[in-house]
């Protein structure tokens, strides 16, 4: 398949050529395009066959759901079987934003959709990207994150292209991403809200909005024998090639930790690349050293994650080691992703010590 490429920034979305990436989707076809959380596939989330193309292009397990994107508010409701007082709520204030919510799907929606089950999960971006392309393709996207399945998932288009080109008609360059993490996950089925998948908006945003939320055991314990209730989050993601190693620790020890690690590694002539935040990028000795961002600026680093754990796949580094990230608000959604790439590999020093 020939792959078309398009630059449309959110500067400037209103183009003649969204008509044509619609009527792409309308046929049945599949269309790479931004939005504010990461790069989404997108196929027409009400025609089954649609669906099915996303996870072969993707080479995802078909019973890992993918979620809903519109463009209006008003076309939540034909998806659902009810919209509980605490979405509306939620929609009021979130939407349009990087947030997800799960009801009792309608017949509308089709179970190769929603991997089998019996709800869908549905979010309302704000990228103007996204906004005017999902309505010129009908209203309804279903879309995972556009890259293949257990890579990190791509926030800027040239990792799209690394994953995608020949197994989409077109992908839409559309720039960096802003947020680069996937969307919060509230499930509103049950009697508590439960965050299925930590994001952009915290516990405590929505906290304030509903009172009690409840968060599901299986995402803050990487132990746990329970199946977590968002399908996707029992796979293996975000992982990057090289054998990552979070350390927990006071910044000293975290320093000698990392540093021993990356000098035994090379001494068996493994290339070894480190995370950095801004404040102790100079105190590392190793091939790659990457900064995330500043210890005080948590968006530039949840902005800057996914890229680096790409860029060390493209270096060949093979050893990577990265300061911790734990706490709250934000925090809870970079660990959250860092724990999955490093299939939950953390050293704590403090209790070492
Ligand atoms: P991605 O598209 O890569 O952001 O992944 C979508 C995520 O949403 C996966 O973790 C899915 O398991 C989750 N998800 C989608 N639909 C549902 C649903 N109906 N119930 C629970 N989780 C869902
Ligand atoms: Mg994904």
């Amino acid at each position: 398949m020939e792959t078309a490429v398009y630059r449309i920034t959110q500067e400037n979305p209103l183009v003649p050529e969204m008509e044509t990436l619609g009527e792409i989707i309308k046929r049945g076809g599949l269309v790479a395009f931004p939005t504010e959380t990461v790069y989404g596939l997108g196929g027409d989330a009400l025609n089954p066959e649609s669906s099915r193309k996303i996870y072969a292009a993707k080479g995802r397990p078909s019973d890992n759901p993918l979620i809903v994107h519109i463009a209006k508010l008003e076309d939540l409701k034909p998806l659902v079987k009810d919209i509980p007082e605490a979405a509306e709520k939620l929609a009021e204030k979130f939407w349009p934003g990087p947030l997800t919510m799960i009801f009792p799907k309608s017949d509308l929606v089709p179970k190769e959709t929603t991997g089998g089950l019996d709800t869908v999960a549905v979010r309302f971006p704000s990228h103007p990207v996204a906004k005017r392309f999902i309505e010129a393709a009908g209203g309804y996207i279903a879309a995972p994150s556009a890259n293949l399945s257990g890579k990190p998932s791509p926030t800027i288009a040239k990792y799209v292209v690394q994953d995608m080109d020949g197994r989409v008609d077109a992908i839409i360059d559309g720039g960096d991403i802003p947020i680069g993490l996937e969307s919060t996950i509230v499930d509103l089925t049950g009697d508590v809200p439960m965050i299925l998948r930590p994001g952009y908006i915290t516990k405590e945003m929505l906290e304030e909005v509903l009172g009690e939320v409840a968060t599901d055991p299986t995402i803050l314990n990487g132990n746990a024998t329970d199946r977590p209730k968002a399908p996707g989050m029992r796979y293996r993601h975000y992982a990057p090639k090289g054998e990552l190693v979070i350390f927990e620790g006071n910044k000293e020890e975290v320093i000698s930790s990392i540093n021993a690690r990356s000098e035994e590694a090379s001494k068996k002539g493994r290339k070894t690349g480190v995370i950095a935040t801004s404040e102790c990028a100079d105190l590392y000795k190793a091939d790659s050293v990457k900064v995330i961002g500043s210890r005080e600026n948590e968006e530039e680093v949840a902005a800057s994650l996914y890229r680096i754990l790409r860029e060390f796949d493209d270096e060949g580094v093979e050893i990577i080691s990265s300061e911790s990230f734990s706490g709250t608000g934000l925090h809870v959604a970079i660990m959250n992703r860092l724990l999955k790439a490093a299939g939950h590999k953390i050293i704590n020093l403090w209790e070492e010590a």
